[in-house]
C-alpha cells in the first residue's frame, strides 16, 4: 500500500506505437514538488534516450521565459507555447514524451490535445495546480485528471502548522485567478489553516 507521499511513477517501457501512449497528471498545491517530479520523470526519459519535448504556457514568465524552474532552482529548457494547438503543432513525429508544466494555465483544449498525443503513442506528463487560490479546481485540471491513466497528488508542508498542505494561500491583494508569483505571493497551507480569502501581509 502506498503512503500518501509515495508518488513516484516510472513506467517500465517506452511509448511507441499508436494507441500505446498515455497521460500522467502530477498535481498539488504550490511548493508541493510538481515541477521537481516532472523534471525527474523527464530526466529518466532522456536517460533512456527517448525523444522528449518540454513545454510551458507562455503566460508563466516567473524567473525565466524559456526554462521550467522549480522553487529549488532546478531548471530544464522548455518551449513556451501560446495555446494547446501551438503545443500540438510543435510535437514531432519522433517525439516519445511530452512534458507540460503549469498545465492549469491552458484552456480546455489541452485535454483534447493531450488525448490526441496519447492516441498517437506519446507519453504525456502534465504537471500543474489542482486548485486556485480559493481552493477551486484550476482551469482544465479536473477534466485532465478524469481522462489521465495515472494521477499523482503531491503535498507541500503547511507553512502554519507543518501538516500536509493541499492549498495555496495567496498573500497579496489580487482577486484575479491568474496571479503569477512565487514565495512572496503564496504559501502552502493545509485545509485547516487555509483561509478562503486574500491575506494581505502587514
Ligand atoms: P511546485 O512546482 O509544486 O510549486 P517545486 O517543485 O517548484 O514545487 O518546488 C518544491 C520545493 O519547494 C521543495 O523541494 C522545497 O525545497 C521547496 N519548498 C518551499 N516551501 C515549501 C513548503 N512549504 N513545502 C514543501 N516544499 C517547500
Ligand atoms: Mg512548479
Amino acid at each position: 500500500m502506498n503512503s500518501p507521499d509515495s508518488h513516484r511513477f516510472d513506467p517500465p517501457g517506452r511509448p511507441a506505437a499508436p494507441g500505446s501512449g498515455w497521460i500522467e497528471v502530477v498535481c498539488g498545491s504550490m511548493f508541493s514538488g510538481k515541477t521537481e517530479e516532472l523534471l525527474r520523470r523527464i530526466k529518466r526519459a532522456r536517460l533512456a534516450r527517448q525523444p522528449v519535448l518540454l513545454f510551458k504556457p507562455r503566460i508563466d514568465n516567473r524567473y525565466d521565459a524559456v526554462k521550467v524552474v522549480s522553487h529549488e532552482g532546478v531548471t530544464a529548457d522548455a518551449l513556451p507555447v501560446a495555446s494547446a494547438d501551438d503545443l500540438l503543432g510543435r510535437v514531432r513525429a519522433e517525439t516519445a514524451v511530452v512534458g507540460i508544466d503549469e498545465v492549469q494555465f491552458f484552456d480546455g483544449r489541452i485535454v483534447a490535445v493531450a488525448g490526441i498525443l496519447a492516441d498517437r503513442g506519446v507519453r504525456v506528463i502534465a504537471a500543474g495546480l489542482d486548485q486556485d487560490y480559493r481552493g477551486e479546481p484550476f482551469g482544465p485540471i479536473g477534466a485532465l485528471l478524469a481522462v489521465a491513466e495515472y494521477a499523482t497528488k503531491l503535498h507541500a508542508v503547511c507553512a502554519v502548522c507543518g501538516a500536509h498542505a493541499s492549498r495555496s494561500q495567496r498573500l497579496v491583494a489580487s482577486e484575479a485567478q491568474l496571479f503569477v508569483g512565487g514565495a512572496a505571493a503564496y504559501e502552502a497551507r493545509c485545509r485547516g489553516c487555509f483561509v478562503d480569502d486574500v491575506l494581505v501581509s502587514e
